[in-house]
């Protein structure tokens, strides 16, 4: 598919207008295999693709980008990138190990990028079985800085997420944070993706997120877009769950009972909430019990 400027900042402008009245899933016209590259700050985007988003920073020294997603996606998203520079990518960053997220660099590999992941990811990565996940070059501990041109890109690890080896990634200068499959704005998501999410330590991750790092533009995993608000909602989601299902447990509930009893009316225009929020319940209270 061969994109120009033009059709991708008019695909922008699109999304836009969709994403900021109704869910993107529920708009008739919307065709998810669409590029869509949407410029955030100076050279820094949002590319959305098959409900996944990666952060694209363009530097006079090169590109980064997070999660290829696929190879498919990845060459889709290279040929965005050709359109709005001629410099290679230079850093891929996975924001964790899951390989519907870091399958598909390749085409970044051959060109000469370094992949970077927090530490614990490459073992998990190594474990695919179809042998499509590009190993990382760099790895890390607690914290790492990706510095290219004139842009900065901070990884941060802030303990156990879903899956456990989860990046917060933020650009301190640009105040853009990129928060991947634990913030899904306006989303009580299926129950078959809970089971790697260790709801207390996604909690911690708010926690630490709003206390150390300052942001005015989110880019959430898989939703079309996102805000500080957006953010803050789901914060106060994520406490509220806690907090309902941590007295229910201290009060001798059993998790079906507590399954039955706790509603969280604040958020019961979120999509998903009548049919899934049981679910979440159930894994809020197995994390508090089990410790992951
Ligand atoms: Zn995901």
């Amino acid at each position: 598919m061969k994109l120009t400027k033009a059709s991708i900042l008019m695909s922008a402008s699109l999304l836009l207008a969709t994403a900021s009245s109704t869910p993107l899933a529920a708009a008739p016209d919307f065709d998810p295999s669409k590029p869509v590259m949407t410029e955030l700050k100076s050279g820094v985007y949002q590319y959305s693709q098959f409900f996944y988003n990666s952060l694209v920073v363009v530097t006079d020294e090169g590109v980064i980008v997070t999660d290829p997603s696929g190879e498919v996606r990845a060459e889709a998203m290279w040929e965005a990138i050709q359109a709005l520079t001629s410099k290679p990518v230079k850093y891929v960053i996975y924001s964790h190990d899951h390989f519907d997220h870091s399958r598909g660099g390749q085409i970044f590999k051959a060109q000469g990028a370094e992949f970077v992941s927090q530490e614990k990811c490459t073992e998990l990565l190594s474990r695919d079985l179809e042998d499509r996940v590009v190993e990382p070059d760099i790895t890390y501990e607690d914290k790492y800085a990706i510095k290219l041109g004139d842009k900065q890109v901070d990884l941060h690890y802030f303990g156990p997420n879903d899956g456990d080896c989860m990046s917060v990634i933020h650009m301190p200068k640009e105040k853009v944070l990129l928060a991947m499959d634990w913030h899904l704005p306006g989303y009580v998501n299926e129950p078959y993706r809970l089971n790697t999410h260790n709801y207390v330590a996604i909690l911690n991750t708010f926690e630490r997120t709003l206390q150390q790092l300052e942001f005015d533009t989110v880019i959430s995993g898989h939703m079309p877009s996102s805000s500080p608000q957006a953010f803050q909602e789901d914060h106060r989601f994520h406490k509220a769950l806690f907090d309902a299902v941590w007295s229910g447990i201290q009060a001798g509930k059993t998790t079906e009972e507590l399954k039955k009893s706790i509603k969280l009316p604040e958020f019961s225009h979120w999509r998903g909430y009548e049919e899934n929020l049981p679910a979440h319940i159930e894994r809020m209270a197995y994390s508090i019990w089990h410790g992951n």
